[in-house]
């Protein structure tokens, strides 16, 4: 064995095993999850797992956000220091007394010597831009307990404290060992070896063992602690990002409540449904909680929150940690989850826009777990809101939210002297036009239905549609916590659909295109479906529909939540109204725009209740508009255009400003219709 110049004593390795055992023990807050519900429709997919831990973990894509800009600086500088001098202080544990030294670079390696210290740095900034961002330029939705609270030991600026003492001892006891024994080299340790010349070297000397010991067992304590501290979301995001299945991220859990219902085994009387403790939560839904890292992004871009209503998306994630954590572990009292530590007014201001997961570094999934809680108040407690309960009752009676009989499904086409083809006829068609509650309803939604049968027409489209035979898709009802509603509605539609043949169902609501597309297949309705915008974006490029320039002044779009967050359909929409400008450059990007768009506030259900706290996030939209200087603002979903042209209307802008809907401008843009 070689003889090594700085071999640790001995002792100092027995320390480190008695840290590292504290560590492990500790780890049974990662085993917490496990507590949680298996979910059998969750395979765990070993490239995925690699390539998700890669990109999501070590290189923290989610991270990096333009919104997020400084926090984003912080955390590169501050984890990627963290990284390297963890395999620094890795390497020297073993070098130090000669193992595996032929095949590891050593402390006074010159790249070693100087990346080590480049690292140093980095964290070191990380730490004081951190510490700044808590203790002088606190954003206000961030925790504001610095030393305390939530289960963190230190909190969170007690930790950021503690590693900047290990960062700056560790720079210390390396001047020290550089003074002392001046190992070829030397210069290569470019903040160390200026720091060793601030002081003689006898004065070095008499303090060289006590820094290195001082930095020895402060490391030691911080892995000990780690996972009692924030820092423990460095395994424990790593970890869930990891197990994150993208592809099913944020979709609703099938309950099949129908299949329950009709179980002879099935104790009816006492079966709670949805989630009402932390234990009925899925696994994956546990290690969501315990791996939030509290940086508050989620809720800085919750439009319930942003508007004033009592929602935390955060606040959630870590209410479900403590609920396990007090269970598990008997740490604090262990409360009701729903209604006493999460309230019912907090889950029904959720409009499931998707923001907080849009936004959220771990790939957290809120919106599953909110309504996997409103299934609990709705099915087993029998609670939506008041005003919500009346439209699941019409939708249940009449197959529509509006509670309008069922029979003047069509009264919109009689209305405008549309004679259109029906499947119940017709039988098979190319395209199945699924016309929508909004459509078939409201009469803002109507001037829609009428527009796609314009533009169906002009284009030579083969189509048919239901009729009265068509019913809510149930996308509020599922949203609502009212799975056996969604479900009696989906299994309906599902009957229906199957007898007829058709190769593309067309829809000009995305709510209906997400329920249709991406959750009647686990019921094994299985089509293409398509967002009428995609569809029209196709019919010009294919020249079939050559619509003329007709949109003047300055344009802007509204993206929906359901359309661009959910299924990423942020191009087709401007892709056909950049056909249509007249002037180059008469279109304008809101500032809350694609994947950052601010919810019109009708989604989750709340298309049909008002939370009475805060103000409108339509209005907050609307002045959004207002301020772009735009005249026009196009939409692509039926919600958003019944809730901005109310915005529209509150604030008295109905003769300044236009709402229309993609598929309207492209209908009064055909030639035909200008004649
Ligand atoms: S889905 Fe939207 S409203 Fe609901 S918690 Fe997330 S950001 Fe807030
Ligand atoms: S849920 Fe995600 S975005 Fe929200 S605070 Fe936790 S880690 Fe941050």
């Amino acid at each position: 064995m070689h003889e090594f110049k700085y071999a640790y004593p001995a002792y100092f390795y027995l320390v480190a095993l008695a840290a590292l055992l504290y560590f492990f023990y500790n780890l049974r807050k990662l085993w917490a999850a496990s507590a949680g519900k298996p979910d059998p429709a969750v395979k765990i997919n070993i490239g995925e797992f690699f390539i998700n831990g890669l990109t999501f973990g070590i290189f923290q894509r989610r991270v990096f956000s333009r919104r997020f800009a400084y926090p984003a600086l912080m955390h590169f500088l501050l984890a990627w220091g963290f990284f390297i001098l963890f395999f620094a202080t890795t390497v020297d544990f073993f070098v130090a007394r000669g193992w595996f030294a032929d095949f590891l670079p050593q402390l006074d390696t010159p790249w070693f010597a100087s990346l080590n210290d480049t690292a140093g740095l980095m964290l070191i900034a990380g730490l004081l831009l951190a510490l700044y961002r808590r203790m002088f330029s606190k954003p206000e939705k961030l925790p504001h307990d610095l030393f305390s609270g939530r289960g963190n030991f230190l909190g969170d600026s007690g930790i950021i404290l503690f590693l900047l003492l290990l960062a700056l001892g560790g720079f210390f006891a390396e001047a020290a060992r550089l003074a002392v024994y001046q190992p070829p080299a030397v210069e290569y340790s470019w903040i160390g070896y200026p720091l060793s010349a601030l002081f003689p070297v006898s004065s070095w000397r008499q303090f060289e063992l006590i820094l290195w010991w001082f930095h020895a067992l402060s490391a030691l304590l911080f892995i000990a602690l780690l996972p009692l501290t924030k820092m423990f979301h460095i395994l424990a995001a790593l970890v869930n990002v990891a197990l994150t299945n993208r592809q099913l991220r944020g979709r609703l859990r099938p309950m099949f409540v129908s299949r329950l219902m009709e179980d002879p085994e099935a104790d009816l009387e006492n079966i709670s449904l949805g989630v009402s403790r932390s234990r009925e939560f899925r696994r994956k839904q546990l290690l969501d909680a315990i791996a939030c890292t509290e940086c508050a992004r989620c809720t800085t871009v919750c439009p319930a929150n942003t508007t004033g209503k009592p929602l935390s998306p955060m606040k959630i994630m870590t209410d479900i940690r403590e609920h396990l954590y007090a269970g598990q572990f008997g740490n604090g009292e262990q409360k009701d989850l729903v209604g006493a530590t999460i309230t019912e007014t907090e889950l029904w201001s959720c409009t499931t826009c998707g923001a907080c997961m849009a936004e959220c570094p771990v790939l957290n999934e809120h919106v599953p777990a909110i309504v996997d809680m409103r299934r609990y108040l709705v099915l087993s407690e029998g609670k939506p809101p008041e005003q919500a309960s009346e439209s699941l009752e019409k939708t249940l009676s009449t197959g529509n939210p509006w509670g309008l009989p069922k029979s003047n499904r069509l009264k919109w086409a009689t209305d405008a002297g549309l004679d259109i083809p029906v499947f119940s006829e017709k039988k098979k068609a190319d395209v199945l036009y699924w016309v929508g509650c909004a459509g078939a309803y409201d009469p803002l939604n109507q001037q829609v239905a009428v527009s796609m049968i314009r533009i169906f027409e002009a284009a030579g489209v083969d189509y048919a549609v239901l009729g009265t035979e068509e019913s809510c898709t149930g996308d509020s009802a599922r949203r609502l916590g009212e799975e056996y509603l969604f479900e009696t509605m989906a299994l309906q539609n599902i009957d229906t659909l199957n007898r007829y043949e058709f190769e593309v169902i067309v829809t000009p609501c995305p709510h209906c295109f997400n329920t249709l597309k991406n959750e009647y297949p686990a019921f094994d309705g299985n089509y293409r479906v398509m967002h009428h915008s995609e569809f029209i974006s196709e019919l010009i490029s294919a020249g079939k529909l050559s619509p003329d320039k007709t949109l003047s002044g300055r344009v802007t779009y509204h993206d929906a939540c359901y359309l661009g967050r959910h299924n990423q359909i942020y191009s087709a929409p401007r892709n056909v109204l950049g056909k249509l400008l007249k002037t180059e450059g008469g279109f304008t990007e809101l500032p809350r725009h694609h994947a950052d768009s601010f919810c019109c506030g009708a989604g989750g259900g709340n298309m049909w209740h008002d939370i009475e706290a805060g103000s409108r996030m339509n209005v907050n939209r609307i002045e959004e508009v207002m301020h772009s200087g735009a005249d026009t603002v196009a939409t692509a979903c039926s919600f958003c255009l019944i809730m901005l042209d109310d915005a529209l209307k509150i604030k008295g802008q109905e003769d300044t400003l236009k709402v229309l809907y993609i598929a309207q401008v492209v209908a009064d843009s055909l030639p035909a219709s200008r004649k």
